[in-house]
């Protein structure tokens, strides 16, 4: 059966990335038969430092996106990281298993530790290790994620590996099957996998850029989102055809792929609505989408904010539940690695 785990950092400013990329997706999901798991990663905000009074604030604002955007809470399993203590146990016992070399080429860490790398937690540094135990702690087989995150799901696959072949003979004397861990599928794909930057075509959409008009916040109003969108970078030429297509055009191409996935539908679908359009034609129409779509969402957030005990309740019971899954196959991992059981 198809286990889905994925998670969203409480980090301020969820923008329309992270909404395209990750969340639209998760609601797509669980639609299907799938047991989801939703994760409000508290743990792995603070390997950069968060306001302790805004990251409180920026929890339960990233759990009412996920409620806002139609994640239901009783379908799937809505929780935070922090309240469930098995990430960090089996977070201790995979950074035993991952290799220094593997996280060594990690480019998110790259990316975020910047030129004063000396002076980077070390939390930063171990970040995939963690996001393997949020993975596993579930055996989550299917993880839905944008294009950014491949590379931590093809570490956490190693890890899996490696713990299944390291540990092999004690998990099968202790009655496990031989994949004790699975081999998890990320699942990245669809036009907005990688929603680039209003600003920059070559730069990820990104809560933690400076430039507010280089995101489309959740909370922005309409006039805003109109105002980001028309400024948005474009070349000088009119949208290309669908044959012409997109190729060394990386701000339309980013342009066409947002109204792509808010429209459900695929890029070379809009070039042959929008194809020989203006810029200014093509961002109209982009900008009446955008709103119709987030308005609704962005109500909703501010509903659900405004009532922070209500949450708090949703994430309790999140979190019960998310242990249930999680503290048998903790259970097994410590007798697998041959700890003793307490009394
Ligand atoms: P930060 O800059 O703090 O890392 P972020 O925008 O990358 O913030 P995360 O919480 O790290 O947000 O990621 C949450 C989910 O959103 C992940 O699945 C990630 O792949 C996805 N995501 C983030 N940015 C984008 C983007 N620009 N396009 C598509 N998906 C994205
Ligand atoms: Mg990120």
């Amino acid at each position: 059966k198809e286990l889905v785990f994925s998670g969203v950092q409480p980090t301020g400013n969820l923008h329309l990335g992270n909404y395209l990329g990750a969340i639209k997706r998760f609601v797509e999901m669980q639609a299907r038969d799938a047991q989801c798991l939703y994760c409000v990663v508290d743990m792995h905000a603070i390997t950069l430092w968060q306001d302790p009074e805004a990251l409180r604030g920026q929890i339960r604002e990233v759990t009412a996106a996920f409620l806002a955007a139609g994640i239901d809470p009783k379908r799937s399993i809505v929780f935070n990281q922090s309240q469930v203590p098995q990430h960090a146990e089996l977070a201790w016992i995979f950074n035993c298993v991952a290799r220094l070399g593997w996280l060594n080429r990690m480019t998110q860490f790259k990316d975020k530790a910047g030129k004063d790398r000396e002076n980077a937690s070390i939390g930063l540094y171990d970040y995939p290790v963690l996001m393997a135990a949020d993975i596993l702690a579930y055996r989550a087989t299917h993880v839905p994620v944008g294009e950014d995150q491949k590379q931590h799901l093809e570490l956490t696959r190693d890890i899996a590996q490696k713990f299944n072949t390291d540990f092999g003979a004690s998990i099968s004397a202790h009655g496990h099957g031989e994949g004790f861990f699975p081999l998890t599928e990320p699942l990245i794909g669809g036009p907005a996998a990688r929603v680039m930057s209003l600003r920059d075509g070559a730069k990820k959409m990104s809560k933690s850029d400076p430039s507010d008009n280089s995101r489309i916040n959740l909370t922005d109003d309409s006039d805003l989102i109109a105002q980001k969108v028309r400024k948005a970078k474009t070349d000088p030429d009119a949208l290309p055809s669908e044959t012409e297509g997109l190729k060394g055009r990386p701000e339309a191409d980013n342009l066409v792929g947002i109204f792509a996935a808010l429209s459900e539908t695929t890029r070379e679908a809009v070039l042959q609505q929008y194809g020989g359009a203006q810029f200014s034609a093509f961002k109209g129409a982009l900008v009446d989408l955008a709103v119709e779509k987030l308005a609704p969402i962005n109500a909703e957030m501010k509903r659900l904010t405004a009532d922070p005990a209500h949450i708090d309740a949703v994430l309790a019971d999140g979190a019960e539940r998310a242990e249930a899954i999680a503290a048998p196959t903790l259970a097994a991992v410590k007798d697998i690695v041959g700890f003793v059981r307490r009394g």
